[in-house]
């Protein structure tokens, strides 16, 4: 009997016209024209989009809008999720962790090798009952890779999109990419978020460099006025208990009207009033976002300078099916707020929000961020950190750490780089300048806003995925 391992995810559609009184007719009228262009030249083909989860993280996020709004302009697109046993996923997290350069994972031997292969062959078996010889795979991250070649021996283009990596190479990388490579051998084309990322063996022919996006009418970015923001804040139960609780509405996805009603769970001894200055930083419960420095930034170098609470917020630790490292990272996190001094340690909130209904969780770090006096994206290392887009679209001054893709977002004028992301004295000082100088971080805020519109929005992202498919479909004319 065979088990069923890939899901499909729904593809719920996102009208496209919404986008143009945020990027202009001139922007909008090129989108569509491409639009047109292109479903012409795929000629029926769908384009499949293969990650390893539906919900939580950047990935996941991503697809949710691009795919909606791929679909309301008519091109063919689907969905759909691999499966695997937790030996799969600590293996491809193992992966997911060299990729970023961290050492000490521990050798991917044999054993590893063939489970990988094993668990993706089957998934692969599943994936061609669905997909058509001439469609297109867009495959997503390591957990994906191994997919490659089945799809390849059946003749179906495949490109491969790595989302991380780090702009050195160091043993880890190696590995990693050691690893990797026999699986990739066949696919047409590799995306990356930032040219450092590429292997030096990848052919520069195949290899497309195309940035994430954020959608400005996700759960995650569209507007809130204040009273939403902090009624959403009162019902997570992170503002002091006087706050009223409504209301908290929102516009799902599928364009209904959403509400918050479930709160996080928050590990604090005090709470913000809806006034007081609060410095936030949302992130998977990862050592590479660094959620623990942060703490410790903080309470050395912040809270004793001056007002201001911290949040530490990451979605609930039992919530990422392919993230088995959450829950003893969010652990550490809580031995380190318990072993705080006092003072500090009522001014910092460690909230773990519920997955249960993905809207209403990007509704609430939708307001997380925008309640938000300063935001801060302090990882070790970032392929590219939509959090920061995210925070910088809703007019924060964010803080983030000179690495990865955080490097291109934060330009001139529109928020703070860290040189060094483990000083925290830094870090610590820059937070309190914030704090301490709201219009400057307000001016920041605000020339955050226009780059992320100009560089990061969905219909740029397209216009670069489109060239690339173009070059599978039609070869000769590109
Ligand atoms: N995120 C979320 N709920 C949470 C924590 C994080 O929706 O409780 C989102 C966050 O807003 C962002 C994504 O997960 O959209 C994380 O993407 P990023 O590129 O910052 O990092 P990744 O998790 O992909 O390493």
């Amino acid at each position: 009997m065979s088990v069923t391992l890939l899901r499909s995810v729904p593809v719920l559609t996102r009208p496209a016209a919404a986008l143009e009184p945020i990027i202009g007719g001139e922007r909008y009228t090129h989108l569509l024209s491409a639009a047109a262009r292109f479903r012409y030249r795929l000629a029926g083909r769908t384009i499949w989009n293969i990650n390893s989860t539906a919900v939580g993280g950047g990935v996941a996020e991503i697809l949710q809008a691009l795919v909606g709004y791929v679909d309301d302009l008519n091109v063919p697109i689907r969905w759909a999720v691999i499966g695997g046993d937790p030996d799969f996923f600590a293996i491809t997290k193992r992966l997911h962790n060299q990729l970023h350069g961290v050492r000490g994972q521990g050798y991917l031997g044999d054993g590893e090798a063939e489970h990988y292969q094993r668990v993706l062959a089957a998934n692969a078996s599943e994936l061609l009952e669905l997909v058509r010889p001439d469609d297109l795979v867009l495959l997503h991250d390591p957990q994906t890779a191994g997919l490659t070649g089945p799809l390849a021996r059946a003749g179906i283009p495949v490109v491969w999109r790595c989302h991380i990596g780090v702009d050195w190479q160091n043993g880890a990388t190696g590995a990693a990419w050691k690893f990797l490579r026999p699986h990739l051998a066949s696919a047409h084309g590799f995306v990356f978020s930032r040219r450092k990322y590429v292997p030096s063996w990848m052919p520069e022919g195949l290899t497309w460099i195309i940035p994430p996006s954020i959608d400005p009418f996700s759960a995650k970015n569209q507007d809130l006025d204040a009273d939403t923001v902090r009624a959403i804040l009162a019902t997570i139960g992170v503002l002091d208990h006087g706050s009223p609780r409504a209301p908290t509405n929102f516009v799902r996805r599928d364009g209904t009207t959403g509400e918050v009603t479930r709160s996080a769970a928050v590990t604090c001894d005090g709470m913000p009033g809806p006034g007081d200055p609060v410095v936030v930083q949302v992130s998977r419960w990862d050592r590479l976002k660094d959620m623990g420095g942060v703490m410790r930034g903080f309470a050395d170098h912040v809270a004793p300078g001056g007002a201001g609470f911290l949040m530490l917020a990451g979605p609930a630790v039992s919530g990422v099916a392919d993230d088995p490292e959450g829950a003893a990272v969010y652990a550490e996190c809580v031995a380190q707020w318990r072993a705080l001094p006092p003072a500090s340690r009522e001014r910092v909130l460690l909230v773990t929000l519920p997955l249960d209904d993905v809207d209403e969780n990007a509704a609430m770090v939708n307001a997380l961020q925008r309640h938000a006096t300063v935001i801060t994206q302090k990882s070790l290392a970032e392929g590219f950190g939509l959090t920061v887009a995210e925070g910088m679209w809703k007019g924060r001054a964010v803080i983030g750490s000179a690495v990865g893709g955080i490097i291109d977002q934060i330009v001139d004028g529109t928020g703070v780089l860290l040189r060094d992301a483990i000083d925290l004295r830094s870090f610590g000082l820059e937070v309190r300048r914030l704090l301490d100088q709201p219009d400057q971080a307000e001016r920041m805020g605000v020339a955050a806003h226009a780059y992320i519109r100009e560089h990061y929005l969905g219909d740029i992202h397209l216009l670069r995925y489109a060239r690339l498919f173009d070059t599978l479909v039609n070869p000769a004319q590109t």
